[in-house]
């Protein structure tokens, strides 16, 4: 087992660090003051961090040998919604029984913090790693997954062993997640006075039928580890909104997520198969968007992600064992969110595995909070693994 010595110092150096990014408001696209006190951080270790072009922080420490493992997490996080929903200010930070409540303390500053301690932990003890080890801290995650890392890998030219997601986990292992499309589905119709709804076509009522017919004939696939499909209507928009006529256009927003073995032909397929049921022909597409890093990098992208699987084998069970060298009983899941890992594993094939503090169901609501004792204890493990693979 691992053992940290004067493991209170370490608890106070996690608490401080997690507030102090829970204060920082870091929303998709306006990470840049969090990248640089995160690189100041860094350098205050003793060890050299970098930003890249798409703003991402990254460091290195050097292993004895050839392998390369990435620590990862995302700096950016979703808006804090209704403020009265809120037991404490959500960039308070605020310590209350021992957890840190705060947008972010879960999904994923908290982790973040853990990953920063373990530096600190590194460069302090002056451990040498067996693999090379970059913590790279990432931008723009929770609009289009696997974009910080994608822009990183490209840019450096750097091909892991192994990718490390500090996504909350609850202390287990997560060896793989369902994938995500956005899909707009669009309804054309034909314009006509409100006062003579017969004269037109109404786009809306289309979308309606299409919606429950979501409901009673989608086929959703499932698989024994990740479960059912899912599919969640996101959104709802008439060309004319209010006005005396009958709309000729309306889409219809979905968010599916969907297990191993649905491509995404597959999945508009089914689709196509719903609204052919109750005889429509809506456009349906992946949604397209043009994102941008505060660094000012643009790119349009497809909102698809696909889905993975850490499958069962030696490096999986080196990890685990690592894993269990700081968290003696450690079990594995499936994240029901999606992550990185549907960049790194889902396109790239590199092996990924997730582990981190905090509970996922917390992830994006109101009164997030992480516990101390779990932020030690993910440290533990990262350090663990830092020092054992
Ligand atoms: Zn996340």
């Amino acid at each position: 087992m691992i053992s940290i010595l004067n493991g209170s110092r370490w608890k106070n150096e996690l608490i401080k660090v997690c507030i102090d990014l829970v204060k920082i408001r870091s929303l998709s696209g306006q990470e840049r003051e969090l990248a640089y006190y995160i690189k100041e951080k860094i350098d205050e270790f003793g060890l050299k961090a970098d930003i890249d072009d798409a703003g991402n922080v990254y460091t290195m420490v050097r292993g004895e040998g050839e392998k390369k493992i990435i620590f990862d997490g995302h700096m950016d996080t979703v808006p804090e919604g209704r403020i009265e929903k809120w037991r404490v200010p959500p960039y308070s930070g605020k310590l209350i029984n021992g957890e840190i409540y705060g947008r972010g303390t879960v999904d994923m500053k908290g982790g973040i913090s853990s990953m920063l301690t373990t530096l600190k932990y590194l460069s302090e003890k002056n451990l040498k790693p067996k693999s090379t080890i970059i913590f790279l801290f990432v931008v723009l995650e929770e609009i289009h997954e696997g974009f910080g890392l994608r822009k990183f890998l490209e840019g450096k030219g750097v091909n892991p062993d192994l990718v490390i997601l500090g996504e909350p986990t609850d202390l287990s292992v997560a060896t793989g997640q369902r994938g995500r499309v956005e899909v707009e589905v669009v309804f054309k119709g034909k314009i006509a006075h409100a006062s003579m709804p017969e004269h037109g076509e109404n786009a809306c009522l289309e979308a309606v039928n299409f919606i429950k017919s979501c409901n009673e004939i989608y086929s959703f696939s499932w698989h024994p580890l990740m479960g059912s499909e899912t599919l969640a209507v996101t959104g709802v928009r008439s060309k004319t909104y209010g006005e005396p006529v009958v709309p000729d256009a309306c889409k219809v927003s979905l968010d599916v997520r969907f297990p191993l073995g649905v491509s995404k032909a597959k999945l508009i397929q089914k689709l196509r198969k719903t609204s052919d049921s109750i005889g429509v022909k809506p456009f349906i597409g992946v949604r397209k968007l043009k994102i941008r890093s505060y660094t000012g990098i643009e790119e349009e992208v497809e909102q698809f992600f696909p889905s993975w699987i850490q499958e069962p084998g030696n490096l999986l069970n080196k990890v685990l064992k690592a894993i269990r060298k700081g968290e003696e009983r450690v079990e594995t899941k499936i994240w029901r969110f999606s992550t990185d890992g549907a960049y790194s594993k889902g396109i790239k094939k590199i092996p990924t595995v997730g582990f981190g503090p905090g509970k996922e169901e917390l992830s994006h609501q109101p009164n997030e909070h992480v516990s101390v004792n779990q932020l030690f204890r993910a440290f533990k493990v990262y350090l663990s693994l830092a020092t054992q693979i």
